[in-house]
């Protein structure tokens, strides 16, 4: 125990300004801990919702709760608000909190390592910074999965990723191709579809729909909202209430509730879709909610339309002027949208992660991305992750995972600042039992039925949070310092 009289408040270090950093800078500031630099590779605020500006970006976790619960808002435009005006928001509570001139932009963190007691930092242009604890705040989804398509280099036309959209490239009146049907692609159809000449939506495997629509909110509703603030934080309330049953019945692929989620997105394709032949080539042959459930208010509508394709026919290469699929028919394009997904494992990296004596990050994690409960790993001593590997992802509000996340990591921090522990990090055995009752409870899930998925790692498990989210709220309240080394 180290006397407390002797410690200096610690100086910590964010990694990223996105909607996870952005929380952890005014959580730490509302503690009194204002020693620190929020380090972020972009020129601004945002992560995902800076990254990702492709039309009909918006995100599917209703507004009045994908927002933080410190910084409701009344003036959301829709249910499921566009990903322009989510941006506006993180970067408007990043500047309410005076974050811009905390945060060190356009300078990516390259290299971590923890030595005599404390996380030495560097970036890509060579600065170095030191600090007593870390948070990473690098976010899940944003390492890009190009698609390893022969001749893809080939093609004259424009062609990006989703998540990197050129907006130079010409969309009305052109012939447009999109790789994937997952929750990104699926925006994008519904959006371009009446813009361009002819849409051809490459399938390689069906996805499951679920139709909500998305009501614009009226200036009536949003004056009573601003009027009567209480309303807000009831309907963020409940709303997290309503979400509460989403991540019950994942969790539980043979309650009833799951039964009905399947039983509407059956629904929707047999009552939407008219034509029969269209209709069984969009029909999954596995079970709803099994991969990331995709909502849309739209998506079938937009396919049937006369110049929509949906192309079932595997992807044989590309050529310079399109895509020729394997029944030797070439699709030709000008534009070329990836809409590929992610590589859901790499978390920090490419940052190079050094913990106690030397161990790499990429050596921790060999087999595969693991931490107790998602934030901390064993001998990265202060060394804490917002949005994890193993956490609950996929159909939840992100921002309520990291805010109970934070509240925990506090705890941490606190015995860091009072000096009670110098060191702080996960046992080894705490994090091994934990994955093994994590594996254990996979098994009942619902994306462990039968299906390919960015949720299953290398073993076929689902990496992420496999039980109820009331529990993750009770995990959350308060570490067990037993499962921790504390030195
Ligand atoms: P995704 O769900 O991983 O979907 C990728 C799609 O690309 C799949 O249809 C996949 O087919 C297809 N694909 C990948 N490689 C291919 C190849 N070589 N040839 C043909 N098809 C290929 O990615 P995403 O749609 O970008 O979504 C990722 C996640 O981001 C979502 O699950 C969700 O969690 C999040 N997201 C959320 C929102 C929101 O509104 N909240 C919006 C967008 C994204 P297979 O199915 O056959 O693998």
């Amino acid at each position: 125990m180290v006397d407390p009289g002797t410690r200096h408040p610690p100086k910590l270090a964010i990694i990223g300004a996105g909607m996870a950093g952005i929380l952890a800078a005014i959580k730490l500031t509302e503690a009194g801990l204002t020693d620190f630099t929020i380090f972020e590779k972009a020129d601004r605020p945002g992560g995902t919702w800076r990254e990702n500006t492709y039309p009909g970006l918006s995100c599917d976790v209703p507004s009045h709760l994908y927002s933080y619960s410190f910084a409701l808002t009344p003036e959301w435009s829709h249910r499921f608000s566009p990903g322009e005006e989510i941006q506006a928001y993180f970067e408007r509570v990043a500047d309410e909190h005076g974050l811009n001139s905390r945060t060190r932009f356009g300078d990516e963190v390259t290299r971590c390592e923890f030595s005599q007691g404390r996380w030495h930092l560097e970036t890509a242009s060579g600065y170095r910074a030191e600090a007593d604890i870390v948070i990473a705040a690098t976010g899940v989804l944003h390492h890009p999965k190009i698609p390893d398509i022969e001749g893809l280099s080939r093609f004259e036309g424009s062609a990006f990723h989703s998540s990197q959209w050129d907006h130079d490239a010409k969309l009305d009146g052109a012939r447009v191709g999109v790789v994937g049907t997952g929750s990104t692609a699926v925006q994008i159809v519904s959006a371009i579809v009446d813009r361009v000449a002819t849409l051809s939506l490459f399938q390689r495997t069906a996805q499951w729909v679920l139709q909500a629509d998305n009501p614009a909110y009226t200036e009536a509703e949003r004056a009573d909202l601003r009027r009567d603030p209480a309303r807000l934080t009831d309907l963020h309330a409940e709303l997290s209430k309503q979400f509460d049953v989403f991540a019950r019945v994942v969790v539980d692929a043979e309650s009833p509730e799951m039964a009905m989620i399947e039983e509407a997105c059956r629904a929707n394709l047999e009552n939407t879709v008219r034509d029969v032949e269209l209709r069984e080539r969009l029909r999954p042959d596995y079970r709803a909610a099994c991969k990331r459930l995709v909502v849309s208010p739209n998506f079938y509508e937009a396919v049937q339309r006369p110049n929509a394709e949906l192309v079932t026919e595997q992807i044989e290469c590309v050529e310079p002027s399109g895509i020729r699929t394997r029944d030797g028919r070439l699709h030709e394009l000008d534009v070329l949208v990836l809409a590929t997904g992610f590589k859901a494992n790499a978390f920090m990296r490419p940052m190079e992660l050094i913990g106690r004596d030397g161990i790499t990050l990429d050596h921790a994690w060999a087999d595969r991305p693991n931490a107790y409960l998602s934030i901390t790993i064993p001998d990265f001593p202060n060394f804490f992750m917002i949005n994890g590997p193993n956490g609950p992802v996929g159909n939840f509000s992100l921002i309520e995972v990291a805010e109970l996340q934070f509240s925990y990591i506090m705890q941490l921090v606190d015995r860091i600042r009072s000096g009670e522990s110098r060191e702080v990090c996960a046992t080894r055995e705490a994090m091994e039992r934990f994955e093994a009752a994590r594996v254990e409870a996979s098994q009942k899930t619902i994306w462990m039925t039968g299906c390919r998925s960015w949720y299953l790692d290398d073993r076929g498990i689902p990496a992420v949070w496999p039980w109820r989210f009331e529990r993750f709220r009770e995990e959350m309240r308060s570490p067990k310092l037993e499962a921790f080394d504390l030195r």
